[in-house]
């Protein structure tokens, strides 16, 4: 197993059952997380014997990065491409000078945890070619540590709202969280790191069992299920009564930590009667409301509203004493970069013959 793929109290016991002693657990991570350092031969206070002895069992290998697009003050993109040959992007954003002041040093990573998506959203590009497979834990964590590397900065914000859900890769998402919070590993905190799930309602009720203060974001578009059925197919299996009281068991371990994620799609979602009883769900959970003009999706016959429309639908939001903002800044956009991975991958890959 990729060492950066391993909690300390695993390797602790794996280490300790060939003989070794608890502390060289720690200093391996040390190396990893605290030094970052991205080869065996560089842990100096290791015994040569022994690392050559623990390398062949937890090797330390990165994916490839093959491209990185965009330039460093607004959003930048990096392909990744792991040891099967499959791709992924990861795409860090600065903080928006007009969300949060122009000395803001706020660094959102969007974090992808499938190759593909099975959940088919009729909207998304991410589920166009169907499910691919899971990421490993040190698949994920090395999104992270690959792009601190390469951008020379540390991000301070992550969200879970690259390619694939999430909460379907639930045992190695919670494993990547747990390495992502630790003091001995990444020590994020874990009210900047959000989960961004299309509603799997068990997964929501057992992701909130964990301690910790992680925030859930929930991609609802719809307030209704007639509305929610025409452009998410999860939602046969998970109606919104269902999905609402399963957000309601985590709002009641967590306190105000649930966001509605709620693309504008000209036509579909974007009535007022849906910004009214989209404004009820939220004033009973106590979420907050995140409005994404619809991103054009070259195929897909979807359009976002006009100006007029988003701004209606804001509005009744706001009557209702609803908190909601809408998300547009090009180039700053954490929606705008995310949720349609694939797609561009996939044209890069064509490009590149
Ligand atoms: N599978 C998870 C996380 C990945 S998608 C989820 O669905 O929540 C991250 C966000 O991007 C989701 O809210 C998704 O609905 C949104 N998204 C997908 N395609 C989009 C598009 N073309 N324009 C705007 N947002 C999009
Ligand atoms: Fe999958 Fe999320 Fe895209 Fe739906 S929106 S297809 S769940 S990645």
């Amino acid at each position: 197993m990729q060492l950066q793929g391993l909690a300390l109290e695993e390797l602790t016991s794996q280490l300790q059952e060939r003989g070794i002693p608890a502390y060289r657990a720690k200093q391996m991570m040390e190396w990893v997380y605290k030094k970052r350092i991205t080869s065996w031969g560089e842990m100096k206070n290791l015994p040569l014997a022994l690392r050559e002895e623990l390398a062949e069992t937890y090797p330390l290998i990165f994916p490839e990065v093959v491209t990185i697009s965009g330039s460093h003050d607004t959003t930048q993109k990096f392909l990744l491409r792991f040891s099967d040959g499959e791709m992924i992007e990861t795409v860090l954003i600065p903080a928006s000078p007009a969300l949060y002041g122009e000395e803001s040093d706020r660094r959102t990573l969007c974090v992808s945890t499938q190759v593909g998506c099975a959940y088919g959203c009729k909207f998304c590009a991410s589920g166009l070619d169907g499910f691919k497979r899971n990421l490993r834990v040190d698949e994920i964590i090395s999104q992270v540590l690959l792009v601190e590397k390469e951008s020379g900065h540390r991000i301070n914000n992550l969200v879970f709202m690259g390619m694939g859900e999430p909460l379907a890769n639930f045992e190695n998402l919670n494993k990547a969280i747990t390495i992502l919070n630790a003091p001995w590993g990444i020590g994020l905190g874990a009210r900047k790191i959000t989960v961004s799930t299309s509603g799997l309602a068990p997964q929501i009720r057992e992701f909130a069992d964990r301690p910790e203060q992680i925030r859930l974001a929930i991609s609802l578009h719809g307030a209704t299920d007639d509305v929610r059925l025409q452009i998410m197919p999860i939602n046969k299996r998970y109606p919104i009564a269902e999905l609402m009281e399963a957000c309601a068991y985590y709002a009641a371990r967590k306190k105000q930590l649930i966001t509605f994620e709620y693309i504008l799609i000209a036509g579909v979602n974007d009535q007022l009667e849906q910004a009214r009883l989209l404004a009820q769900h939220a004033q009973r959970l106590r979420a907050k409301i995140n409005l994404i003009p619809y991103n054009k999706v070259e195929g897909l016959p979807w359009e976002r509203p006009s100006e007029q429309a988003q701004q209606a639908f804001l509005g009744e939001l706001r009557q209702q004493r609803v908190p909601a903002t809408i998300r547009r800044e090009k180039g700053h956009d954490i929606d705008a970069a995310c949720g349609q991975l694939r797609r561009r991958m996939k044209s890069e890959e064509n490009s590149q013959g």
